[in-house]
């Protein structure tokens, strides 16, 4: 007989499970979940069970932080014992810019709020653990939030928890094949069919095959990861009270109390993947030999820093796979072209995950919204080219080898580039591009022209980027600076019904014929889903331009609300290309390349229309993204390389030189201009950010035109503004706190020297109701709290005469 439910989760490990108490939590009990064999039976039987609250996104850590609060509760409502430690966890720094980076992780913790998270000294962390080797030891940093668990405790807490709730769970029962019926989807299964609304992969090591079964190739893959138990520890049997945990960042290990032994696990510099397309399906409860060559380095290194372990004997090894994604994050939510298909895999740390995972997505399947900005595990945020097996592979790998290395501001990592690279990108190799990679594109982040040997040595501080960025900066405010456009995604929407989809899904105005604007595209929440520029071309034939690495999720979001006839859309992302002038000598540049008449009367500031260049035609946009005179040229991307030949020879007498991101960030923060992911983001508003004032109120209905007037009549809570840090030598980068006394009153959203203005600049996000315009504040900079005015105006050319010359 066949079975059937509102959602279906294929996969019984931690996310899984969690995910079917979530639903029921919101009040969804006809749910099911279908797996293989025992529930468990992939990464989350064989796992150490470890937890913490420390992610690069503050959102998914934000979620971590949910995941560890939920599992008492859970203990409690299933009756499962979980076995739950909350020992608290100590990183070990080994050298003084490690304990700077520390530093700047206690500012972090307090930009979200942690508790109780400070710096320890080596005697401390000897008093704490009792079994480290203070030698070569310089400090630490201890977080009362961090612990452990038994794992399969935890899977089975909540899925009998779901299940006291209405939930059915079903075991020993693969799923074999994956259809969409008219009402949704079919699973075929070695027993029954089973019919559905909803699906969701929570496949873990399978969940790359369960992909292949709707189409899809989930950039996800398994990877070894190996731990020891040790025998009875003296000095820990006697200890009393839970021990915490300690990661040792230079010394690549993990190490934790398991009973009155210790678990040593193992993050090696040379790891290994297993079963890239996922595990065998009959790959029962196993494990792998112990592969000791792989880990004997770190293994070294792990018992020097805790000698009693050498002593102690091993208990036993275990040798498994987690699945990884090219970042390390998740892969969360609906896919665009697959209504009710649902990821919830890719899932590397599920202990510390699992209940982030189990929130945002049962949100998003029952109110169809995550609830919270969690882009960095939507699914959305990668394309095709991430499940490349050779990008795939190598990034992965860099993520897994780099787990507790130093990261650093500007910092470009070399896996599995280039993939995808511009027609002109050889020739800006050869005028010195150092490039960066922007969703696989490569990117220029400055260049160092004359310079074929320069190497790149990121830093805490300043880095040897800083001497070329701020030439870069001075060409564009003094002459004019070009800057590639292939980061921006392109979209065509044309046709009889165009203008008015545009107009309700966009809440600013849609432009005449020949004209361009800046809009805020809104959620009916009220929050922000993007900040594009519109060009008319025509009354039915609009292009749409925003960021290249938005592309799936953008297009996600269109799709939702594209009518079946009258508009399409077609994106153009990488199929035309050009280059954004900005400086003083940018119409002078451009009238050398089009017989267009380009003056400030025949093209005034937001004009935008096709020009003759040659023998082919470009896109000329009047538009400023440094706060200079500016210019875009567009053209199809064969011409692309053409383009840039034409400008660096016409334009060499005129001071014109090429520039990459970083000069654009300092440029765009002496202007107060935010930009995506920093910002702008899902979690804030147009009364926040100031996106408001391109929301054409008078328009008629948008979607979230109610929510944006709430905001508007009560004011937003938080404001952007720039603050000035003055003449110090190192600047913020984005997410360190804001502090008026001892209160953190806003979060810094970018930052970077102001070259031309020759001050350290920040925006950041403060408390309308405590920060003025004009006071002093303070902001944690690697950690140490710099004085910062916060300014009344953008700290260059706030009256925006410059870009309408
Ligand atoms: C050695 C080791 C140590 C680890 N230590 C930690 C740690 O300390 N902390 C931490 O947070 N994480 C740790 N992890 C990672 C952690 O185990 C995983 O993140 C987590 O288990 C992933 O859970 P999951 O539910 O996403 O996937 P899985 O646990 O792999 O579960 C997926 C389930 O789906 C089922 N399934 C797949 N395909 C089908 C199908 N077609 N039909 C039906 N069922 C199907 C499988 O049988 C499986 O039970 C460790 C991993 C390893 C290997």
């Amino acid at each position: 007989m066949s079975q059937s439910y509102r959602v279906v989760i294929i996969g019984g490990g931690i996310t899984g499970t969690s995910l079917l108490y979530h639903l029921t939590l919101k009040g969804w009990t006809d749910v099911a979940l279908v797996e293989r064999t025992e529930l468990t039976a992939g990464s989350s039987w064989h796992a150490a069970g470890g937890f913490h609250a420390i992610n690069n996104d503050a959102h998914v850590a934000a979620l971590q932080s949910y995941t560890i609060s939920m599992y008492p509760k859970v203990a409690a409502e299933s009756g499962v014992e979980i076995g739950m430690k909350l020992s608290g966890g100590i990183e070990l720094a080994c050298s003084a810019e490690r304990m700077q980076w520390l530093k700047a992780e206690v500012a972090w913790h307090d930009m979200m709020g942690h508790e109780g998270v400070r710096l320890v000294d080596v005697d401390e962390i000897v008093d704490l653990v009792p079994i480290v080797n203070p030698d070569g030891v310089v400090g630490g940093l201890f977080d009362p939030d961090e612990g452990n668990l038994d794992p399969n405790g935890a899977v089975y807490a909540y899925a009998g928890a779901a299940k006291k709730r209405g939930a059915t769970v079903i075991t020993h029962n693969r799923v074999t094949a994956i259809t969409r019926t008219p009402e949704g989807w079919r699973l075929d299964t070695e027993q029954e069919p089973i019919f559905c609304e909803h699906v969701v992969n929570a496949g873990g090591l399978w969940a790359r095959k369960v992909g292949h079964m709707v189409g899809l190739d989930h950039p996800v893959t398994p990877i070894l990861h190996e731990y020891l138990v040790t025998e009875d520890i003296p000095e820990i049997a006697s200890y009393v009270g839970a021990m915490p945990s300690v990661t040792d960042l230079e010394g690549w290990t993990y190490l934790q109390r398991e009973q009155n032994g210790a678990l040593l696990g193992v993050y090696e510099a040379n790891p290994l993947h297993w079963k890239p397309e996922g595990a065998d399906w009959d790959f029962g409860m196993s494990l792998l030999p112990p592969d000791l060559d792989r880990i004997s380095d770190e293994l070294e290194i792990g018992f020097r820093r805790f000698p009693s372990l050498e002593k102690a004997g091993i208990k036993r090894f275990v040798h498994g796979a987690f699945t990884i994604t090219p970042d390390g994050n998740p892969l969360v939510g609906p896919v665009r072209g697959l209504p009710g298909y649902w990821a919830a895999c890719g899932v590397m740390a599920g202990f510390s995950q699992g209940a982030a995972v189990g929130l945002a997505l049962s949100n998003w399947i029952v109110d169809g919204d995550p609830g919270d900005d969690v882009y960095a595990m939507d699914v959305a945020r990668y394309g095709g080219w991430a499940s490349n097996d050779d990008y795939l592979l190598a990034t992965t790998r860099q993520f897994y080898a780099r787990r507790f290395l130093t990261t650093y501001p500007h910092e470009q990592l070399p896996a599995g580039r280039p993939l995808v690279v511009t027609p002109a990108y050889g020739e800006l190799k050869a005028a010195g591009a150092q490039f960066g990679a922007t969703w696989a594109l490569e990117v220029p982040q400055f260049f160092t022209p004359g310079e074929p040997d320069f190497v790149h040595e990121p830093s805490l501080h300043r880095d040897n980027a800083f001497p070329y960025v701020a030439a870069e900066v001075e060409a564009v405010r003094t002459a004019v600076g070009a800057y590639e456009t292939g980061v921006y995604s392109r979209y065509e929407v044309s046709g009889p019904g165009a203008r008015a989809w545009l107009d309700h899904l966009l809440a600013g105005r849609i432009p005449k014929v020949g004209r361009m604007g800046l809009t805020p595209m809104l959620h009916p929440k009220g929050t922000l889903m993007g900040d594009l520029s519109v060009t008319t071309l025509a009354d039915d034939r609009f292009w749409l331009i925003g960021s290249y690495y938005l592309q799936e999720w953008h297009q996600r979001w269109f799709a939702e609300s594209l009518p079946e006839s009258g508009v399409t859309i077609e994106n153009l992302s990488g199929r035309w290309l050009g280059f954004a002038l900005s400086g003083p000598q940018s119409r002078e540049l451009v009238s050398r390349l089009t017989t267009e008449d380009v003056s400030a009367e025949a093209f005034p500031f937001m004009t935008a229309r096709l020009v003759p260049m040659g023998d082919f035609e470009a896109l000329l946009a009047r538009v400023s993204l440094a706060g200079e005179l500016g210019f875009e040229i567009t053209v199809p991307s064969t011409r692309h390389e053409a383009l840039w030949r034409s400008l660096a020879s016409a334009g060499a007498d005129l001071g014109l030189r090429p520039v990459g991101d970083l000069a654009i960030d300092s440029l765009r923060i002496e202007k107060a201009y935010g930009i995506w992911s920093a910002e702008f983001t899902q979690g804030y508003t147009p009364g926040q950010t100031g996106l408001d004032r391109f929301i054409a109120w008078d328009k008629g209905d948008f979607v979230g035109r109610e929510a944006a007037l709430a905001e508007r009549e009560s004011g937003p809570s938080r404001r952007l503004v720039t603050l000035d840090l003055g003449d110090i030598e190192s600047d913020a980068h984005g997410d360190e706190p804001v502090w008026l006394g001892d209160s953190v009153v806003g979060i810094v959203t970018s930052g970077s020297y102001g070259h031309h203005v020759g001050s350290s600049l920040a925006l950041a996000l403060v408390d309308t109701a405590v920060v003025e315009r004009g006071s002093d504040v303070e902001v944690s900079v690697i950690g140490e709290r710099r004085p910062a005015r916060v300014l009344t105006e953008p700290a260059y050319d706030p009256s925006g005469s410059r870009m309408r010359l």
